[in-house]
């Protein structure tokens, strides 16, 4: 349903793309400004900064929160299951108007550490802005986020009469200590975060002028194995050659783990088969530093090998270090492994196919004990439903380029989170950053025509949700 006349502009989805356009580009000198005084505020949630800071974060986020005109803005902390207070987290409510859904837009206020001063070519709180980028600490991750989120909101406010979606906003102050209260956070306030629809703006785009809605993270299980030989340590020399110590049977059995080719070779750890994605092997090279003369392992597109197919690796290995070594026979070794699971599979399956895995090799007998340590379920996006088909318009609406759906290899935990209380809403999980924005590093940036792209972006689904509903 498209149509176009010379008064209105373009029209599609019952969204006036122009109107929308023209509200966003007008209050974006005015959005990069109050992007900038929120970083000089320097919010860091890890034990050794100022918690002063944090709070002065939260009450410059409420502020903000307050002028889209919610009256119900509240600044909540949580204890921590070990009870320590959690970090402020902002919450603004606007409530639906019958039959509209209520979206909850997410973002995180504080902050990483700056790091080493000297790496930095600004000041890290002093947003500065240098051919196009708006260089600081939070200036991507994630205080835009925050941006995004009020600036799109105020456009709609602007430009549709009578906008009945519900806005909840929900700006976390600790996700970048790992969100400690997050759990005992939504499990307080469940009622008052619910909704039909959860914005997640932390992640990134594809590169700059190409967005991405992020679709799937992995999944993971982890493990301890033990592996026993000996009842006790015995002289290498005396004992030796009849019987091989317990970290030489561990690393077969870690051989065990992937083929030839470095895929990995537990059956019953499945794979899943998207739309390929492009991710050039010398992009990847580059972001993780694998040395030159390595091959890479595994078989397949290299974007299915990061997100949609599992990742085995050892994280641990107890064994007398060098330090302490002498000529005897070690009796036993232990190893941690973790997992990454491709979306779509049960950790719990996982985890019993790893078993029967590490239970059916022959290390010579040894005694061998399998512990499942922890599991955490993967994410993906059903990209038919009606919140993500939305979402997919309003990206390739603002940047007028089609959106790549990205996967993420590693998991957001808090989405577990969210998917285990939230059963019923639809998560998407967007982003302002590009593979320039140099998250958690010195100089981080931001692109800022692609910053405005996403706040349309968001703002156009915030007004289509609004005509059409979750249909
Ligand atoms: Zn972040």
């Amino acid at each position: 349903m498209t149509t176009s006349d010379s008064t209105t502009g373009s029209v599609d989805h019952g969204v006036d793309l122009d109107a929308l356009t023209e509200r966003v580009n007008r209050a974006f000198d005015q959005t990069v400004s109050e992007l900038k005084s929120l970083v000089a505020i320097p919010g860091i949630a890890w034990e050794a900064f100022d918690v002063a800071e944090l709070a002065r974060s939260a009450e410059a986020v409420a502020a903000l929160v307050r002028s889209t005109g919610m009256d119900d803005v509240q600044i909540l902390s949580v204890k921590t299951a070990e009870g320590v207070p959690g970090a402020p987290a902002v919450v603004g409510r606007r409530p639906a108007q019958p039959g509209k859904p209520t979206i909850l837009l997410y973002a995180h206020h504080d902050v990483q550490p700056p790091g080493d001063l000297d790496l930095w070519e600004t000041q890290p709180f002093e947003a500065t802005e240098i051919d196009g980028r708006l260089f600081g600490r939070g200036a991507a991750d994630d205080k835009a986020g925050i941006m995004v989120h009020i600036a799109s909101l105020r456009a709609v406010l602007d430009a549709v009469e009578d906008f009945g979606v519900g806005v909840t906003y929900f700006f976390e102050g600790e996700e970048e200590a790992g969100s400690p209260s997050f759990r005992p956070f939504l499990e307080q306030h469940r009622d008052l975060l619910a909704a039909d629809v959860i914005v997640v703006a932390d992640s990134s785009n594809w590169k700059v002028g190409v967005p991405a809605l992020t679709t799937s993270l992995r999944g993971m299980v982890g493990a301890v194995i033990d592996v026993r030989v000996l009842d006790h340590a015995v002289h290498s020399g005396m004992f030796g050659g009849p019987v091989l110590d317990a970290p030489t049977l561990a690393a077969r059995l870690i051989a065990s783990f992937h083929d030839a080719e470095g895929n990995v070779a537990v059956k019953g750890l499945l794979a899943r088969d998207t739309e390929p994605v492009d991710y050039p092997e010398a992009d990847f090279r580059a972001d993780s530093s694998v040395l030159e003369s390595v091959r890479l392992a595994g078989s397949g597109a290299l974007a299915d090998r990061l997100w949609n197919k599992p990742a085995l690796s050892v994280i641990g290995i107890d064994v007398p270090s060098v330090a302490v070594s002498s000529n005897t026979l070690q009796p036993s070794a232990r190893l941690k492994i973790s997992v990454r699971l491709a979306p779509g599979q049960d950790p719990q399956a996982a985890a019993d196919a790893l078993q029967r895995h590490v239970e059916a090799q022959d290390l010579f007998g040894a005694h061998v004990a399998f512990t499942a340590v922890e599991q955490g379920n993967a994410f993906s996006t059903d990209t038919s439903a009606a919140a993500a088909r939305a979402s997919l318009w309003s990206l390739e609406a603002a940047w007028g380029v089609k959106p790549v759906e990205t996967g993420i290899g590693g998991s957001i935990p808090f989405i577990a989170d969210l998917l285990e209380l939230y059963p019923q809403a639809q998560i998407l999980v967007t982003g302002v950053e590009d593979p320039d924005s140099r998250a958690h590093s010195a100089n981080e940036s931001l692109h800022l025509e692609d910053f405005r792209k996403a706040i349309l972006a968001e703002a156009l689904l915030l007004a289509r949700l609004d005509a059409e509903g979750l249909q």
